[in-house]
């Protein structure tokens, strides 16, 4: 039904390519009819967010007149001349697609809501359901089984980092300056993938947590599913966001050594080693007392470690490759699995150190209690994740890894009586949530 579109095109002024920039269209006449040189094809049916009128649309010599052009970052002066308030074409465009980057944050958040609609479905649900109790003994609730809190509430905790991690990315960009807008660009180009790939297999287990109940359209994880799915892929494909994400950690990288020059690189190799001494000898390796599994320095210390380590070694890779003669496009494409490692590792980072902070600020010492713990299955259960890693890297040995194992069941055992109160404090109202099995 739409009358206009803002088509994002080439300028081109006697053969001279300005860039791409925002014109605005008129597609349809006012009775609906499309104009002349419009095409307007419509999408058909989609796995999901079907109120949504998505539909492709293609110009055949469409003229329209110059004023047309949107002329907040360039213009077509009356002599045919382009103006442009920012003269380099590179970095006009950037600031042009920084206007995306406010997208990039709605996404995640949205794709938050959904997974605490899910979450609040199902560990609501759990705590109701009744199935197999001991011999003789009456049924229990399906959320006293070890392997449901196994499988929701890892989540939950999860999903209470995501939320704090995204209230430090929208805080970031409502106070942006100019400088910090790349950072802030690639931060939620992250966490616009790191929280709609977290909300796709947070539903997925919701459902079948559910069992057949969750299969009902009427207990709506069907279309929370269907809906946020997408998520993954629109605004952004993740896969390529996450490269978007590492080139920038390369970049600022690079910026270090740059501004450091050689003497930053003695202190880097010497930190590097300060670290392995304080943290990668036999006792810490092996260490598995209660205390330090559990202490938040240990948990940030070991993310930190993991974020340095392989973003170094792919800085060594791709070095190593282009001296030996491989283009730049090659060298990346040969490393391209560590460049999705070097944004995970740097986004698991940030999500668990901006959890840690917001817990800090918190003044009422029981929510402070049981957030603490949240963090603590967060940071453990992202270990558990990445066991393989460290054991590889030696950080950790296996006695170790398998104390964070069973500490993390412990966990989950110690919040499941808190497990209904916190998906209530996600606070959705009915209304939204309107799913009968989590009344
Ligand atoms: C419902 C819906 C609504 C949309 N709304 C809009 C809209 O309003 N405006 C708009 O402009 N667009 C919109 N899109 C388009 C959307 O942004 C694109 O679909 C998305 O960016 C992915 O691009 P693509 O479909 O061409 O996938 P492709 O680029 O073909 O990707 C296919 C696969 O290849 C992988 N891949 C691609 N490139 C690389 C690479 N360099 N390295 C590694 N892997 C790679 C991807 O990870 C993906 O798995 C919409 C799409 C949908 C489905």
């Amino acid at each position: 039904h739409g009358q206009m579109a803002t088509v994002f095109a080439k300028l081109i002024i006697d053969d001279h390519d300005y860039g791409v920039n925002a014109f605005v269209v008129p597609l349809r006449d006012p009775n609906g009819n499309v104009l002349n040189g419009v095409t307007i094809g419509d999408c058909g049916h989609k796995m999901g967010l079907n109120g949504v009128d998505n539909g492709t649309i293609s110009f055949d010599n469409v003229v329209i007149p110059k004023d047309n052009m949107l002329d907040r970052f360039a213009s077509v002066n009356d002599k045919g001349e382009f103006e442009s308030p920012i003269p380099s074409d590179n970095r006009r465009f950037f600031t042009m697609l920084g206007t995306l980057v406010g997208g990039r944050i709605g996404i995640p958040r949205s794709a938050l809501a959904a997974a605490k609609s899910g979450l609040t479905i199902a560990i609501r649900y759990s705590d109701q359901r009744r199935q197999f109790g001991p011999e003789g003994g009456s049924e229990v609730p399906i959320l006293n089984y070890r392997m449901h809190q196994r499988r929701l509430l890892p989540h939950l905790a999860k999903t209470y980092a995501v939320h704090f991690a995204l209230q430090y990315l929208t805080n970031r960009f409502l106070n942006r300056t100019e400088a910090e807008m790349q950072e802030i660009e690639a931060l939620a180009a992250g966490m616009k993938s790191y929280s709609t790939w977290s909300t796709r297999d947070i539903l997925q287990e919701c459902r079948e947590a559910c069992g057949g109940k969750g299969y009902l359209s009427e207990n709506r994880i069907d279309a929370l599913k269907n809906d946020t799915e997408i998520y993954t892929t629109f605004e952004g494909d993740n896969t390529v966001l996450m490269q978007l994400v590492a080139k920038n950690r390369l970049a600022e990288f690079r910026k270090s050594f740059g501004e450091m020059g050689s003497l930053g690189i003695i202190n880097y190799v010497y930190e590097n080693a300060k670290t392995a001494i304080a943290e990668k000898n036999p006792i810490a390796t092996r260490r598995t007392d209660d205390e330090h599994l559990l202490d938040g320095e240990f948990h940030l210390q070991a993310f930190v470690h993991r974020e340095k380590t392989i973003l170094a070694s792919a800085v060594r890779r791709i070095k190593k490759l282009i001296d030996g003669g491989l283009e730049p496009y090659d060298a990346f494409n040969v490393v391209q699995h560590q460049m999705i490692d070097v944004a995970q590792a740097y986004l698991e980072r940030i999500v668990l150190e901006q959890f840690q902070i917001a817990i800090k600020a918190v003044e009422d010492e029981p929510s402070k209690a049981i957030l603490t713990k949240l963090n603590q299955l967060y940071a453990l259960s992202t270990i558990e994740k990445n066991k393989a890693w460290y054991l590889e890297d030696g950080y950790m040995e296996a006695v170790k890894t398998k104390a964070v194992r069973k500490i993390v069941n412990q966990l989950c055992w110690d919040i499941r009586p808190d497990a209904v109160a916190l998906v209530n404090a996600f606070d959705i109202p009915e209304s939204c949530l309107a799913a009968p099995i989590a009344v």
